[in-house]
């Protein structure tokens, strides 16, 4: 869901990238990053040159290298048989912290569009994770589709909107992205280290289009909130309005309403853009990038349905942009030739299909 509020303290961070698979943590903001990839590399052998004992482990040690390098090779780029001219390649973000996350990205190569899909931003909204996890197994035929399912493991993990253990006003994870207009990525400051993680991915992607998945807890912006509680935008699509993004957005809006059948709960155009200093906002003032947010409700509707109306949304923009050609809307892909592993969140935080 989104809804303004604001901090102001900045801390720098140094993201890391890495195609090296890793699990996710759960509690906690430790101190810097570790980077502890290379150091499989960079340790000095030394043998003992006059015991075979040395020269032993030596060529052990060498074929073990030689074996890790040729794993880290085989998950860096992945090619499904039916399909040679797309690749895929997975890795972690920030890894070695508590927030670190997995990505996976499919490359067509062909020309297209770079595609940015954000999942989990705020923890409490777990449906927008799981449809990003369902997307990124998705055929494209054209640019490059770059998916973050569990942009904020730490709250997904709590069940909260907020990064636990985040000091008052910069626990919003969408709230600590750049909100300068400059021109360079370089010249602007994300707040907190899990956002200058997700920043640095976000820089190095460069997407042309960004869709950051989020869930409300109520139906329609008209509610009346309880006491102390901002309102929620209800089911929408948070877009630039404008006449190039106004029929696409109807088109998405529509997909969505196919869904539903009471009219309360019918979805909403919000035109008036991405929420000032979250990401797709920043992706839009700093990149150049086109971005919405896609917002389903979580209040008494079954994951299955939420996450239903996420990828119907998500179906129509990556169709109109040339992404996919065909209706995804229900794809299966459980054998999963792309050679990309399922991930699960946490049972707690995802309540069984029905
Ligand atoms: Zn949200």
């Amino acid at each position: 869901m989104e809804s303004v509020c604001r901090g102001n303290s900045t801390v720098g961070s140094n993201p890391t990238l890495s195609a090296t698979p890793s699990s996710n943590k759960s509690s906690g903001i430790p101190g810097p990053p570790p980077s502890n990839a290379h150091i499989l590399f960079s340790r000095r052998i030394v043998p003992n040159g006059s015991s075979k004992q040395g020269m032993k482990r030596l060529t052990s040690i060498l074929l073990f290298a030689l074996f890790l390098q040729a794993s880290i090779a085989q998950e860096a780029l992945q090619t499904e048989a039916g399909s040679p001219q797309v690749s895929y390649r997975n890795g972690t973000i920030a890894e070695g912290t508590d927030w670190e996350t997995r990505f996976y990205i499919s490359d067509s190569g062909k020309p297209g569009p770079t595609v940015l899909i954000i999942g989990g931003m705020h923890g409490n909204e777990p449906a927008g994770s799981r449809a990003a996890e369902q997307i990124l197994h998705w055929p494209i035929v054209s640019g490059k589709l770059v998916v973050v399912p569990r942009a904020n493991v730490l709250a997904l993990a709590a069940n909260k909107r907020l990064i636990p253990g985040q000091p008052r006003g910069s626990g919003d994870l969408n709230r600590n992205f750049p909100q300068s207009h400059t021109s360079s990525a370089t010249e602007v400051s994300p707040r907190g280290q899990p956002a200058a993680a997700l920043w640095g991915f976000a820089t190095k992607v460069q997407p042309d289009w960004v869709l950051d998945l989020h869930e409300g807890y109520e139906f329609h912006r008209s509610h009346k909130p309880p006491d102390g509680k901002k309102k929620s935008v209800g089911s929408s699509i948070i877009y630039r309005g404008g006449p190039e993004l106004d029929p696409l957005a109807k088109r998405v809006v529509a997909a969505a309403d196919a869904t539903v059948t009471d009219p309360a709960k019918r979805f909403s155009l919000l035109r008036r853009g991405p929420v000032d200093s979250g990401l797709a906002r920043a992706c839009i003032n700093v990149m150049g990038a086109e971005a919405v947010i896609l917002e389903t409700t979580f209040k008494d509707q079954p994951m299955a349905l939420r996450t239903r109306q996420h990828r119907a949304m998500a179906n129509v923009i990556l169709n109109h942009i040339g992404l996919i050609n065909s209706d995804c809307t229900d794809h299966q892909d459980q054998d999963l030739k792309s050679g990309i592993e399922p991930i699960m969140l946490q049972p707690e935080i995802t309540p069984r299909f029905p």
